[in-house]
């Protein structure tokens, strides 16, 4: 991490002598939604958005998953550059198996902090991406990575647009929409659904992406949780395994709710669901707005 922030440093002073045709242009719209979303670890955001990201991607529209750290420390016998490297490939993979992009940041896993370095990171990326929609974790998570996530997204959020800030990166002319994503914790105060996205005709696809993180499915998270001898060895079994150890679970009752107002009466045969709140600090969206940025509701 620390060879990457004195580049970093080294560009940027590069980057404030060079004339405004030579900086990094956001991606051009072509009229499709660009979605970019952050977790703090290789395979957050594809358990809390994956499934919801593979019906983006399924109607042409352009996902970014970002790993903000490299998830060097997720593994109970392996670590270091070669668990990150491992980690990197794993994610790009379950990228390619939906149909969008997934990058790994360079940051140590169980070290992040919501510093001013890591702050650009993220400014950059959303301006990169010509983002329209953001999302993260809540900052009541239980993991301090996840926490500091949330934090450095809602510090982005309104900074994205200040065209002084990191100005090797063009400001966005539009705040984002910033979303969190679905989680349980309770204090200070619980998640709340304002839109649900039910993923039952992706449920294949979100499952697959996990998959592909071996070191965590079957490996890392098994351990932690003391059930690593009871996961198979033949990889189809092991997959129905995470199917049923991961998705059997029924629905909560305010997702439920949030389903009913977005699919009225489709809602009760809703098995899979994936539920995001809305942000207060990026831009504000209407009912209409949510409907344009969330092409999924009858
Ligand atoms: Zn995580």
């Amino acid at each position: 991490m620390r060879n990457q922030c004195l580049l970093t440093i080294a560009f940027v002073g590069v980057m404030g002598g060079l004339p405004i045709a030579a900086q990094k242009a956001p991606a051009p719209s072509d009229g499709k939604l660009r979605i970019i979303a952050f977790g703090a670890h290789p395979d957050d955001c594809d358990s809390r958005a994956g499934g919801t990201a593979a019906k983006y991607a399924a109607l042409g529209h352009h996902v970014k998953f970002v790993s903000v750290t490299n998830g060097d420390a997720g593994h109970q016998s392996q670590g270091g550059g070669a668990l990150a490297m491992r980690r990197r490939q794993e994610a790009r993979e379950a990228g390619r198996r939906i149909g969008i992009e997934y990058e790994t940041l360079d940051n140590h896993d169980a070290e992040l902090l919501p510093t001013l370095e890591v702050r650009h990171q993220i400014i950059r990326k959303i301006r990169e991406w010509n983002a329209d929609v953001v999302m993260g974790p809540r900052t009541n998570d239980y993991h301090p990575d996840h926490r500091y996530t949330g934090v450095l997204i809602q510090d982005a959020a309104y900074m994205v647009v200040v065209p002084n800030v990191c100005p090797d990166t063009p400001a966005l002319r539009r705040n984002p929409v910033f979303l969190y994503f679905q989680d349980g914790f309770q204090r200070p105060n619980p998640f709340r659904p304002d839109i649900a996205v039910a993923i039952d005709d992706v449920i294949e696809k979100k499952i697959s992406m996990l998959d592909a993180h071996t070191s965590q499915m079957y490996e890392w998270l098994p351990w932690v949780a003391g059930t690593l001898a009871s996961v198979p060895k033949d990889p189809e079994a092991r997959r129905d395994w995470l199917r049923k150890s991961r998705f059997g679970r029924p629905l909560a009752e305010p997702v439920r709710e949030a389903l009913r107002k977005w699919y009225g009466a489709q809602a009760d045969a809703v098995r899979h669901a994936e539920a995001f709140e809305v942000c207060e600090y990026g831009r504000r969206p209407s009912e209409q707005d949510l409907r344009a940025l969330f092409p999924f509701f009858p």
